[in-house]
C-alpha cells in the first residue's frame, strides 16, 4: 500500500469532508520551493505551506541552528525556568515589531496566540474592576479555530454548528476609502450599547477572506478611535507578519500601532509550530499585582519550546538581511509587472498585490469550495504549482526564496488557466 492509500485507515484530516473527498496527497519531501509527492512529483510551493515556509522548505540556516539548539537544551518548562534562546528572541523581536510593543508571550499556534489576545484585553479590564465582554472585529476576518478565535472570526463555514457558544462580537465592514464615517457610526453605537473590551483585526490583509485589501487610512482612524475611547487594540499579524507585506509587519504601514499583536506561521520559518502574543508595557502593567489570581494563568506545555525559539531567532535573522529585504522587493516588483500584463483579461475581475502577496479575483460565479476551485487546484497540480484558491480567488504566496524560473512558472499556470474557465 502506498502512502496515500495508508493514510486512510486512521487518518482525519482538518478542511475535509472525507466522504467527499478521501484523497490526501502524500508528500515524501521538501526542499526550497519544491515539495516532492510519493511518485516523484514536484510542485512549487507557492502559498509557502500556508505562509510559513518563507525561506523556503528544510532551509539550511534554520536547520543548522535548530540543530546547534537541540543538542544543547530541548525542553524546558518556561513557567518557572527561563533560557537564552526566549530571552534573545524577545530581545530580537521588539527591534523589529512597531515600537510601543514591549512584552512577549508564548503560545503554541496561531489561534492560541489569538486566544492569549482575547483573554488578555479581558482580564486587563477585569484586573481595572471595569468588567467588559464584547469585542468588535471586521466582516469576514479569519483568526482560527478556538473558541474565542472562533468568535471573533466572521466565516460561518467553520463558526456556524459551534454559534451558540462564541463570545458577544460586534462586526463592521473593512474600511473601503469612503465607507469611514458609516463604520466610525457604528463603532459609536456599539461603544455605548456594550461593554466593549477590544477590537481585533487582520491589518491591511484579510487573508482567509481571499487576501482582501482594505483602507490603510480607514485603518488607522478605526484604531485610533478605539484608543480614544478606551478599547484595546488587537492586530493579528499571524498571517501578515515577517514581511510578506513588504514591511516586516503590516502594522508598519499604519500610524497608530496597536497594543496586542499576534504572531504565528512565518515566525519559526515553518520548521516547528509557536506563536507570540506581544503587548505594550500598559498591558503587562495591569496584571502586576500582590492579588496572586491578577496574573495572567494562561499557559501552553511547551512555551518557549528552545528549538521553536532557535528556529525564530534565524528566521529574523534571515528576513533582516539584505539577501531577503531585496527579494522581497524584486517578487513585489515582478508581481506588479505580471498583474500589470494580465489585469484587463476578460476572465479576470480584480487583482491586488502587496509585498509578496498576489490575488486575482476571477470573473466566474462559484461557492468558496465549489466544484470549479476543485478543478482550478487539479489544474494547477497537473501543472506542477501548488496555488490554493480561497472560493473564486487565486493568490500567490511565494517563499521568499523562489527563482525567477520557478516563479514564471507560477504566473504561467494562472495566464493558462484563464484560457480554460
Ligand atoms: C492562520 C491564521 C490564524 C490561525 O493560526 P493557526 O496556527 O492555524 O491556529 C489566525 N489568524 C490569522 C490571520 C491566520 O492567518
Amino acid at each position: 500500500m502506498n502512502l496515500q492509500e495508508r493514510d486512510k485507515k486512521h487518518l482525519w484530516h482538518p478542511l475535509k469532508q472525507h466522504q467527499l473527498n478521501p484523497e490526501s496527497l502524500a508528500i515524501v519531501k521538501a526542499k526550497g520551493c519544491i515539495l516532492t509527492d510519493e511518485n516523484g512529483n514536484e510542485y512549487i510551493d507557492a502559498i509557502a505551506s500556508w505562509y510559513t515556509c518563507m525561506y523556503g522548505h528544510c532551509n539550511d540556516y534554520i536547520i543548522e541552528a535548530t540543530h546547534k539548539q537541540m543538542q544543547q537544551l530541548d525542553q524546558v518548562m518556561f513557567s518557572d525556568f527561563t533560557h537564552e534562546p526566549a530571552i534573545k528572541l524577545s530581545e530580537e523581536l521588539i527591534k523589529i515589531l512597531p515600537e510601543n510593543q514591549n512584552k512577549i508571550y508564548f503560545n503554541d499556534n496561531g489561534s492560541t496566540a489569538v486566544e492569549s489576545g482575547i483573554k488578555m484585553a479581558l482580564q486587563y479590564y477585569f484586573n481595572k474592576e471595569d468588567k467588559r465582554s464584547t469585542f468588535i472585529a471586521f466582516e469576514n476576518g479569519f483568526h482560527g479555530d478556538t473558541f474565542g478565535a472562533m468568535s471573533v472570526s466572521g466565516l460561518s463555514v467553520y463558526n456556524g454548528p459551534f454559534e451558540d457558544f462564541l463570545i458577544d462580537v460586534k462586526r463592521i465592514p473593512t474600511p473601503n476609502g469612503s465607507n469611514i464615517d458609516i463604520i466610525i457610526k457604528q463603532l459609536e453605537g456599539y461603544i455605548s450599547n456594550h461593554n466593549v473590551a477590544g477590537f481585533i483585526y487582520e491589518p491591511l490583509i484579510q487573508g482567509a477572506a481571499g487576501m482582501k485589501i482594505h483602507d490603510a487610512d480607514g485603518l488607522n482612524t478605526i484604531i485610533k478611535y478605539c484608543k480614544n475611547n478606551n478599547i484595546l487594540t488587537i492586530a493579528d499579524e499571524v498571517m501578515t507578519g515577517f514581511g510578506k507585506t513588504g514591511k516586516h509587519f503590516a502594522s508598519d504601514y499604519i500610524d497608530t500601532k496597536p497594543d496586542i499583536i499576534c504572531l504565528s506561521k512565518a515566525l519559526t520559518a515553518g520548521l516547528i509550530p509557536m506563536a507570540i502574543t506581544s503587548c505594550t508595557q500598559d498591558i503587562f502593567n495591569a496584571f502586576l499585582s500582590n492579588d496572586m489570581a491578577k496574573g495572567f494563568f494562561h499557559c501552553h506545555t511547551y512555551s518557549a519550546n528552545p528549538v521553536a525559539c532557535a528556529a525564530a531567532i534565524a528566521g529574523i535573522e534571515l528576513l533582516t538581511s539584505e539577501e531577503i529585504q531585496n527579494n522581497i522587493k524584486n517578487i513585489a516588483k515582478t508581481h506588479n509587472a505580471f498583474l500589470k500584463r494580465i489585469k484587463n483579461h476578460p476572465k479576470i475581475k480584480s487583482t491586488r498585490h502587496l509585498g509578496v502577496i498576489l490575488a486575482i479575483d476571477l470573473d466566474t460565479k462559484m461557492e468558496r469550495y465549489g466544484s470549479l476551485r476543485d478543478k482550478l487546484l487539479k489544474f494547477f497540480m497537473d501543472r506542477g504549482v501548488f496555488l490554493r484558491p480561497l472560493g473564486n480567488t487565486i493568490y500567490i504566496q511565494v517563499p521568499y526564496v523562489i527563482s525567477d524560473i520557478e516563479l514564471r512558472q507560477v504566473y504561467q499556470v494562472i495566464e493558462d488557466v484563464l484560457e480554460i474557465i
